[in-house]
Order: C-alpha cells, then structure tokens, then sequence
C-alpha cells in the first residue's frame, strides 16, 4: 500500500526523501526549509479556495460551448485577446492560474489561448504592472510590457504547433464540440479495465486511460457505453 502510494505521489516522495536526509545532515537547514515551505502553504491555504470556488463557478454556469466559442483552437485572434485581458486582469499568484486553464483545456479551450491565459497571468497582469511602474519607471515597464506581449504570442504559437490536446492530462475528447468519448483524467484510477473490454478503443499511458479511437461509429460507442458502465471510478463519459 505504501510502495503504490509512494508510486502515485513521486514527486511527493521525492520532496520528503530530501527533507528527511535534510533533517539528518543539516537539521538546521531543515527547519529554515520546513518555515519556509509552511509559509507558502498558508498563503495557497488562503488562495486556493478562492481559486477553487472561481474554477466551479465557471465550470458549472459557463457552458462548453461558451468556452469553445471564446477560447477554442478557432477562435482566432478574438480568442488570443480575450486570453490576453483574461490573464492581464487576474490577481493572484501564477500557481492559482493552473486549475483555472486546466479547467478551461478540459472545456475546450486551445493549447494557445491556454499559453497566453498563464504568461501574461505570470509576468505582464495589470496589478503587477501597475507595482513596476511605480518601481522601475513607466518606460521601462511599457518597453517590457511589448517585448513580453510579443514573445507571449510567439511562444502561444509555438506551443500549440508542439502540443496537442491529445497530449494534455484532462478531459480527452474526440472532437470541439464535445461529442465522442471522454476520460476525466483527474477521476481514472489506472485499474486497466477499460483497455481490456475495448482495446480499440482505449489504451493505457503513463497509468491512465486515454481514449485512441477517434470518431467510433455506433456499434464501437456502443462498446464504449458498455465499458463506461464498468469503470469502477465512472471517469467515462460517452456523448
Ligand atoms: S476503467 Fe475507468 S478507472 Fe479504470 S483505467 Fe479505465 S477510465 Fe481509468
């Protein structure tokens, strides 16, 4: 039990490994370290729920197609501006903007628009600047400001030529619109079962399901409503 915990959690793992060799070599440094890291926990203690209670609120009222229209792979430049004022009027540290754009992927948001939403969270959002500004001088934050707003649509560009959806640990999907089979990523407990009903259908990669059929005709969805009925963790949704 604790080797199969230790194997889901390995960065985890890792962390407490160095923690412990830490607290034998160094029991000084281990505790500058542990205050440190209980710092940061209290402020995501403090953030996370707020983060947590915007990321549901937009999952539960704003429909998919909402988000595939807004932000999906064919919104065009429309899509990259509202991903720019999305991520430029956010607050918060850049860890909150991760289960924001996981949920926006798994919604149907494109790889590119997802890549704006977290850099120009990370280093070009407004509060942040407004604090440069007041620090470094208006000319240098505008100058700044421009070359990162350029190296943000380069990079968003080439991010989304490398990746794929098919490639993001989310909700998989076969097609924009949300039909198809799909694999809540987050809920798959990795028990295999799924690609042994329905090996043409799915398939197992790094201990999680994924979905390799594409566009399976009635008789294969058929299959795959009758494998979803078995997953023991109901992380199979057949539209
Ligand atoms: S049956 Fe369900 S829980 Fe098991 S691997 Fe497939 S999707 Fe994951």
């Amino acid at each position: 039990m604790l080797a199969g915990f230790l194997r889901k959690n390995k960065l985890l793992s890792l962390v407490a490994t160095i923690y412990i060799v830490l607290l034998i070599t160094l029991p000084g440094k281990a505790i500058e370290a542990v205050q440190n890291s209980m710092y940061y926990v209290m402020e995501m203690l403090m953030i996370m729920p707020v983060v947590f209670i915007l990321t549901s609120i937009i999952e539960g009222w704003i429909p998919k197609k909402a988000i595939i229209s807004g932000f999906g792979e064919g919104s065009g430049i429309k899509g990259n501006i509202l991903a720019f004022l999305l991520g430029s009027f956010s607050a918060g540290p850049i860890y909150a903007a991760f289960p924001v754009c996981k949920m926006l992927l798994a919604k149907g948001a494109g790889i590119a628009n997802v890549v704006i939403v977290l850099s120009t969270w990370a280093v070009v959002k407004v509060p942040m600047l407004a604090n440069e500004a007041k620090f470094l001088g208006p000319k240098f934050m505008a100058t700044r400001w421009a070359l990162t707003t350029v190296s943000i649509f380069i990079m968003a560009y080439i991010v989304a030529k490398q990746v794929k959806r098919k490639d993001m640990p989310m909700v998989e999907e076969t097609a924009e619109t949300g039909k198809g089979v799909r694999i809540a990523a987050e809920c798959c407990a990795g028990c295999g079962v799924c690609a042994k009903l329905s090996p043409m259908i799915f398939t197992m990669s790094d201990g999680k399901a994924r979905v390799i059929l594409e566009t399976p005709n009635p008789k294969q969805k058929q299959k795959a409503q009758a494998t979803a009925e078995r997953c023991p963790a109901k992380a199979i949704q057949v539209d």
